[in-house]
């Protein structure tokens, strides 16, 4: 029996996860990710897909990011009608994304119809709240390190990633007539030794590897997180200024956080206001809070729950009232608010704001894909686009790229070979081809295996 391996998205980008595998009668995908970031991409979310979504048998989920998880209620709007296996704190994690992710749609598609500028009329959302619903009542909850057998012939394993809360790699054994043959899924590799979140499991032996290579060609700043965030903070403190955290909500809100509370608590950083200003950062981190004795994330420091993730001096945001009431107040304070590439959401109206002040701080504290106002930031532009006028910048702004939640190139390196045995053939995805280029001549240098970097539509027997 063949068994086959093809990439409908995640490859030579990092967004769009969609790896289809064939097995006999079965067929299966590991993660279902939305594109993001350029239009082009974006656009790719609406092309006719290359797989029948009501002939897979199930998907296995690798985490609840959305370019990951967030393609799933497409496919149940389009015949596929489950199950999908993923941890159980992705499915509470994913429960909070895909909702919001439809709620998004369904606002683009309102607002098209309101301007009058799509194409299509009337311009249809990509999946409604009612498809969210559906796909998220199809995820069926594992445990890591338990055994499953999802069709005759499959078996499958979730380990920590480590990347963020409930995050896995999947080991796949596929019965053939030699015997079985293992496939690991990276997922997202996380980092080593920092804060908040556990390091990666060690790589399971394998024969083929399917990984991840976002920071292939880059090191993160080897310094310690919290130092990182101290001198950042300090002159913006000083002067009195606004210091603008523009976060994922899922993950780095987080990270900033607990950074921000051990920063506090050790006298390092004076005890000013900070505001989380996102509905799903406050959330995501009440679940976070809910899972403190989870495998993926470090033990707390004594206290239980929610209150150990946060300082004592934070303020959560849900309304938009209170969120402009924001707009009034003086510095020195921190607003941790979405999105994190600052693509939408209520982090513009800060950005508005506080850019024109050079006593200001943004910190861009994660992976900024091209394309996005972050990424013109950290190219240098003197002037951002924001709700269709030109803001100059002015407010200093720091990219720390040690908080990524990614694991770097030299610690994708050590992930791979935590395990002796090298694959015999790694398929190198999710990277912007830059970094895909530079990760699979690494591979093959220092571990002497043959590398693939797939393009989008390819199909390989395993
Ligand atoms: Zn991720």
């Amino acid at each position: 029996m063949s068994h086959f391996l093809s990439f409908h998205g995640g490859a030579g980008t990092v967004t769009g996860s969609r790896f289809l595998v064939e097995t006999g009668n079965t067929r299966f995908l590991v993660d279902a990710g939305l594109f993001q970031g350029l239009k082009k991409l974006r656009e790719m979310n609406w092309a006719k897909l290359r797989f029948d979504p009501a002939s897979l048998d199930f998907i296995l989920l690798t985490h609840a990011h959305i370019d990951h998880a967030g393609f799933l209620p497409r496919l149940t709007q389009q015949g596929f009608r489950g199950p999908v296996h993923a941890t159980r704190a992705s499915l509470d994690l994913a429960r909070l994304l895909l909702m919001d992710a439809a709620k998004i749609q369904e606002e683009d598609a309102a607002f098209a119809n309101r301007k009058g500028f799509s194409k299509h009329r009337p311009a249809l959302p990509l999946y409604t709240s009612e498809d969210a619903e559906q796909a998220i009542s199809l995820i069926e909850p594992l445990d890591y390190g338990d055994w499953i057998e999802p069709a005759a012939g499959v078996r499958a394993s979730f380990r920590n990633a480590g990347h963020i809360l409930g995050a896995a790699m999947i080991e796949l054994r596929l019965r053939t007539a030699g015997g079985e043959r293992t496939i690991v899924f990276s997922g997202d590799v996380g980092r080593y030794g920092v804060p908040l979140h556990s390091d990666p499991d060690p790589r399971p032996e394998c024969d083929v590897l399917v990984m991840e290579a976002t920071y292939g060609d880059r090191e993160h700043d080897p310094r310690p997180m919290g130092d990182q965030i101290r001198e950042a903070l300090v002159t913006a403190i000083e002067r009195r200024g606004t210091v603008l955290i523009p976060s994922f909500a899922v993950g780095r809100a987080q990270l900033v956080t607990l950074l921000l509370r051990q920063l506090i608590h050790s006298g390092e950083l004076p005890e000013i206001p900070i505001h989380i200003d996102s509905p799903m950062a406050v959330d995501a981190t009440r679940i976070y809070g809910q899972h403190l004795r989870d495998l993926s994330l470090d033990a707390a420091d004594g206290e239980d729950g929610f209150g150990s993730l946060v300082p004592r001096n934070v303020q959560f945001h849900r309304s938009v009232e209170e969120s402009k009431s924001l707009n009034l107040l003086p510095g020195p304070r921190i607003i941790i608010s979405a999105s994190g590439m600052l693509t939408s959401g209520r982090v513009l109206h800060h950005l508005k704001r506080l850019l024109p002040d050079e006593k200001n701080l943004i910190l861009l504290v994660g992976f900024q894909a091209a394309g996005t106002r972050g990424r013109a930031m950290m190219e240098g532009a003197r002037t951002i686009r924001v709700h269709g006028e030109d803001v100059p910048v002015r407010a200093r702004f720091i990219p720390i790229g040690g908080l990524s939640a990614h694991a770097d190139r030299g610690e994708l390196l050590r992930w791979v070979r935590s395990q002796p045995k090298p694959p015999q053939t790694i398929f190198v995805v999710h990277a912007e081809e830059k970094a895909a280029n530079a990760f699979a001549r690494l591979l093959s240098s220092e571990l002497g295996v043959r590398t693939i970097e797939p393009e989008l539509g390819q199909r390989f027997e395993l």
